[in-house]
């Protein structure tokens, strides 16, 4: 930590491992310029508080009940969370605010603002009437996050719900870099009741005193000048957060290390790893399919399989015959959950089997690991296209589960000559996005901004 500043930032993560993450990325990036740094979190998925000696925990209630936590509804989760936080949280800034009033002592520190993510709907208000300014951080790619309160009108309109075959592969004038087909199925998908919440962020957003993206003007420049007009609030595109202290310390598994080790004994990019981050679950069928992907295709494979991620009746996985098991790791290794940073810097993984969250999508293009996107909803869409259509640095399943289409995509990314202009335009990309984390970057510049604007208040 540079000399302490005097200010400290309050920021309060939502309950997801892919909002934690940056967040606490974002804690460690202040703090390292002088920052005092105060977590307020839910008891449902506490950061690890003993990982961050250097930080003042505080943890609220949430009111989720055992069963609450176990639901794999995010969108249910969301709207729990946002009815039962807002009068702990209320309680606990205030309190927060009034003892930093009261302190006089020689470690007097002013609060100087709350940081939190833009899924909070609540937070706005409060930090208003208790006079603290409030940023905004989200976790979605630029282009997703300005485009996708078009939707409730777009599902109004209905004319994305009934497309001609010949259309589906038709770019979407109002949400690009999504395809007709695309943005069915995130319509298709019940968030219908995420209107009224999206309306929510928009309004509280744009009453917000910033908006931070973890992302870099090189990976979208288009959508960011649009944002910055719609939202006529200071936007600051510090790059990918995971960059500046590298290996993440707020994971909320247990992290295998195990296939490190395994992968020190694989040959250079040869290994295909499958990971679909920390929410999306896949049932019996699906799991076989890509199974059956991997063996297939004959390249060596880790694959992270958390127990949660295979759907909520398990009992299939633990009747999958031991011999097949042991057929796929003459291959491959299966891990609960695995140091995702660290893995995809290896010098052995050839390619990333990606669900495409934001996260995962920006940790493979620093490390220049080409990716075979399977999105499954909402943002992972857009992210995907990004990879698939706009850098062109991977390639898309299209949706399909099945086991000749991801041999298929193993041998076109790492057996063919497309897979080798995919790779120069990853490493063309890496270096881009690694220059704008430099001094004179853009996401350094920008990250310099967001700590004079925080000085400032
Ligand atoms: N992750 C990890 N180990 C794993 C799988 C994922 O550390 O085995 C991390 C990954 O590095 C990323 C986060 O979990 O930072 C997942 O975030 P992402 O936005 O990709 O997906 P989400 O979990 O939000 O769907």
């Amino acid at each position: 930590m540079d000399k302490s500043n005097g200010l400290r930032v309050i920021l309060f993560p939502l309950s997801i491992q892919g909002c934690i993450n940056p967040m606490i990325q974002l804690a460690k990036i202040l703090h390292s310029r002088g920052f005092s740094i105060t977590v307020i979190h839910t008891r449902f998925n506490a950061p690890k508080a003993s990982n961050h000696p250097l930080f003042t925990f505080l943890q609220i209630q949430d009111g989720l009940s055992e069963t609450e936590t176990r639901t794999q509804d995010v969108t249910l989760l969301l709207t729990l969370l946002n009815r039962s936080c807002e009068s702990p949280f209320r309680h606990c800034l205030t309190k927060l605010l009034q003892s930093a009033d009261s302190d006089t002592g020689e470690k007097k520190e002013k609060i100087s603002c709350l940081i939190d993510d833009s899924g909070w709907i609540f937070t706005q208000p409060i930090a208003q009437s208790l006079n603290l300014p409030r940023l905004v951080l989200t976790t979605y790619n630029v282009s997703f996050f300005r485009n996708h309160f078009v939707l409730p009108q777009l599902r109004r309109d209905e004319m994305y719900l009934h497309i001609q075959d010949s259309e589906q592969d038709d770019l979407v004038q109002d949400f690009p870099p999504l395809r007709k087909k695309d943005l069915r199925r995130i319509l298709d998908q019940e968030t219908e009741v995420l209107d009224s919440y999206s309306a929510m962020i928009l309004e509280t957003t744009k009453a917000s005193s910033g908006l931070i993206f973890v992302s870099c003007e090189e990976l979208d420049q288009d959508s960011l000048s649009q944002t910055r007009e719609d939202f006529q609030i200071p936007i600051f595109t510090i790059g990918p957060s995971h960059s500046y202290f590298p290996g993440s310390s707020s994971s909320l598994f247990t992290v295998d290390d195990t296939c490190m080790p395994w992968l020190d004994k694989q040959e250079d990019k040869s290994v295909i790893y499958v990971s679909f981050g920390s929410i999306a679950t896949i049932g019996e069928t699906e799991f076989m399919e890509i199974a059956w992907g991997l063996r297939n295709s004959n390249q060596p494979f880790l694959w992270v399989v958390r127990l949660s991620s295979v759907e909520q009746d398990t009992e299939w996985i633990e009747k999958i015959p031991k011999k097949f098991i042991e057929m796929l790791h003459e291959k491959g290794k299966i891990v609960n959950w695995s140091p995702q940073q660290q893995v995809l810097k290896h010098r052995a993984i050839g390619g990333f089997l990606t669900h495409n969250g934001w996260n995962s999508t920006v940790e493979s293009v620093c490390e220049g690991v080409p990716m075979i996107c399977l999105p499954f909803q909402w943002d992972q869409l857009s992210n995907a296209r990004f990879v698939s259509d706009v850098w062109m640095v991977g390639v898309h399943l299209e949706g399909l589960i099945e086991r000749d289409e991801i041999e298929g995509a193993i041998r076109r990314l790492l057996s063919e000559t497309e897979g080798e202009a995919i790779r120069e335009r990853m490493k063309l990309l890496k270096e881009k996005v690694g220059r704008s984390l430099k001094p004179k970057g853009s996401s350094h510049r920008s990250l310099q901004h967001l700590v004079d604007f925080i000085s400032s208040f």
